[in-house]
């Protein structure tokens, strides 16, 4: 099945609005392991729009268009595709009402130019719109399809969603599934040469890799005419990946580190605290994403300040005076400072030259250190990121969340 998503609207051509709808419409069509061929984008102007929908027709078999179902005259998509097809539209009573329905329940009149988003050819199967006015159709006409969306994205996903899925379901005569592997301590070329041999397409199996935020995910897809045959499909290729990237390994799909961080602490009966200089907080803030993590999460501070640092978590001014807050001495004291303070049976701490100013020879910017202190002992890891002082700070947490999760493995 040949797809081409159309997205009309200039204000989406002209870059004012980010063309979110496309993306929705391939990533849902990719679930159901279909996936379009062509994206094109226009403005709202009628020759354009006439020129593109027969350039679509010529080229797939469905056509899927957003916006430009509004009441208003720049929203033409409807009118433009009617008369390619040489369908002539008719007001639809039921829809009609509907309208009316729509506009007394939120005590707004109606103005006579929402009567056209009644309007139909007799042929179109109507898509109802259960977020707002303008309800969208499928046309099957001279060998083709084409589905007429709204634009406004929550309408568009709603009516994608729940009446235009079914519709490809019953198109599909396969399934297909996919599962994310993500990955953390390993660019995205040296994961790559660790699993070369099974990257690519192969026996219905695609085998991709991806950058995430600090993350490299690895995608298994896959396609099979029975259920049974694709889960097997799946489950022996996430195994081979297993077997050589097992150590960098922190999760599946939407799993976040931080929950597998969370759950292991819970499972071991284990709390923590934090102290943080360049993270400001974000260590602790990230735990907190998680539900239930006030079972093991004492507290967290942050210590900016060399006064701080000595004040609340006990770094010595010896240590702050010779070798500097942004030193493996100072986050050792700090994470077995708040550990010590706090009661808890895991202290960590972050100290480091976020950036973008503030580096020296010695201590470049993007220089960190992170403590993590257990009851087994203290480890302290240096780190040299190279993002911007988000991205540092960012990935100061993942590297942090990393390494506990190692250990309470
Ligand atoms: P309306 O009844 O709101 O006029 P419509 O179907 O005519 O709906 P448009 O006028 O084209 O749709 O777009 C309405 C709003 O939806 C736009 O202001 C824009 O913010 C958003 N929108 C339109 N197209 C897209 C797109 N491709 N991706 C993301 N948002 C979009
Ligand atoms: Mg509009």
């Amino acid at each position: 099945m040949k797809i081409e998503i159309i997205a009309v609207g200039n204000e989406v051509l002209y870059g004012h609005t980010v063309n979110t709808n496309a993306s929705y419409l391939a990533r849902s069509m990719q679930k159901l392991g279909i996936s379009p061929m062509y994206m094109t984008v226009i403005g709202d102007d009628s020759d354009v729009i006439k020129e593109a929908v027969q350039l679509a027709m010529k080229r797939t078999d469905v056509i899927v268009l957003t916006g430009g179902l509004g009441p208003t005259p720049d929203d033409l998509t409807k009118e433009v595709v009617c008369e390619i097809l040489g369908l002539s539209m008719e007001i639809i009573p039921e829809e009609l009402e509907k309208l009316k329905q729509y506009f007394e329940k939120r005590e707004r009149a109606m103005t006579s130019n929402n009567q056209k988003q009644a309007a139909f050819p007799k042929e179109a199967y109507i898509l109802a719109n259960d977020c707002g006015t303008a309800p969208g159709c499928i046309l099957e006409q001279q060998g083709k399809t084409i589905i007429l969306l709204p634009g406004p994205p929550k309408e568009m996903k709603h009516m994608f969603d729940n009446y235009v899925i079914p519709f490809f379901k019953e198109k599909v005569s396969h399934y297909y599934e996919s599962i994310d592997i993500k990955c953390f301590g390993l660019g995205e070329s040296e994961l790559a040469t660790r699993i070369a041999p099974l990257l690519g397409d192969g026996e219905g199996v695609n085998v991709a890799t991806y950058v995430g935020k600090g993350e490299v995910i690895v995608r298994i897809a896959a396609y099979a005419t029975e259920q049974a045959v694709l889960t097997d499909k799946i489950d022996a290729m996430k195994e081979k990946i297993e077997q050589c990237l097992g150590p960098w390994i922190i999760g599946y799909n939407n799993e976040e580190l931080e929950e597998k961080v969370v759950s292991l602490l819970l499972k071991q009966h284990l709390t923590v605290a934090t102290v943080e200089s360049c993270t400001g907080g974000l260590i602790a803030a990230t735990l907190v994403n998680c539900g239930g993590v006030s079972i093991c999460f004492k507290e967290g501070i942050v210590t900016y300040s060399n006064e701080a640092k000595m004040k609340y978590v006990g770094v010595k001014k010896e240590t702050l005076d010779s070798v500097g807050a942004v030193s493996e001495e100072t986050a050792k004291q700090m994470a077995e400072g708040i550990r010590k303070a706090t009661g808890a049976d895991i202290g960590l701490s972050s100290t480091g030259i976020a950036g973008p100013g503030g580096g020296t020879p010695t201590k470049p910017v993007g220089l960190v250190y992170i403590g993590i202190a257990m009851p087994q002992g203290t480890e302290v890891f240096k780190l040299q990121l190279h993002g911007t002082r988000q991205e540092n700070r960012e990935r100061t947490v993942k590297e942090i969340l990393f390494r506990l999760y190692k250990k309470l493995q």
